[in-house]
């Protein structure tokens, strides 16, 4: 199966091999379980701003910027672009919001997939869409000795965010890495796009409420049911990446 998978990515984007070096790991629903409060806090704030979204829709955003997310529902809801003051205030409300809910777990199976590809000799990397300070400044406690600051792609750097490939192909440009010398870890299917997009081979864990069909439709090369899933299949698969 892995076989098969990593085959189709060599033969669409003309390599020989994957000569792995990184992993590129999304931060929410990947490293820390947050999204539903991210969900939460989206679905309430918009609701009091007369832009009614749904938590299953939040899911479905899940990558884009807070500024990206808005204006689509203000163009939806209210047939108009979203103003930058009201842009500002309501994702400030939607901080408040995620900040107010208990502190995010770490996601289960997070670790030790960390501490595997360490082990392997591989550098671990986040990139993620969110500004949310309160979960980055986290990394470093709940994940001791891990990243390393200057190859963390955050919101501070990203312009257009997830599904364009911009924060992938800054990631790869940080780590001065070729597109097939990482891998993708993504739980969403905007974030999937992205690692797509930027040519990297891309590994979607469904941590979330959505179909595991819209995660492959978005193109993920290999799919596994949760964090804890692909820990226990690391070394399988890193064998069959290394081929
Ligand atoms: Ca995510």
């Amino acid at each position: 199966m892995y076989k098969d998978s990593i085959n189709n990515y060599l033969h669409t984007h003309h390599y020989n091999k994957i000569n792995l070096k990184a992993v590129l790991f999304d931060m929410d629903g990947v490293l820390f379980d947050s999204m539903p409060y991210h969900a939460e806090a989206w679905h309430k704030v918009m609701c009091e701003h007369q832009m009614p979204l749904s938590r299953e829709e939040a899911y479905l955003h899940e990558g884009r910027t807070g500024a990206s997310t808005i204006n689509i529902v203000c163009h939806r809801e209210q047939n108009r672009e979203a103003s930058q003051e009201e842009i500002e205030a309501i994702y400030k409300e939607k901080t408040i919001a995620f900040n107010s809910f208990p502190e995010a777990k770490p996601m289960s199976g997070a670790k030790g997939t960390l501490e595997k590809v360490k082990a392997s000799g591989l550098t671990p990397m986040v990139v993620t869409g969110s500004g949310q300070t309160s979960l980055l400044d986290r990394l470093e406690n709940n994940f001791p000795h891990t990243f390393k600051q200057n190859l963390m792609v955050t919101a501070f750097d990203v312009k257009y965010g997830k599904p364009n490939p911009e924060p992938y192909l800054m990631a790869l440009e940080k780590g001065n890495l070729k597109p097939n010398e990482a891998i993708v870890v993504e739980n969403a299917p905007l974030g999937v796009e992205a690692g797509v997009a930027a040519g990297i081979f891309t590994i979607a864990v469904n941590t979330g409420p959505l179909d595991d069909k819209v995660l492959l439709d978005a193109g993920a090369n290999l799919l596994f049911p949760s964090m804890q899933a692909f820990c226990n299949a690391w070394e399988e698969l890193y064998k069959v990446l290394k081929e």
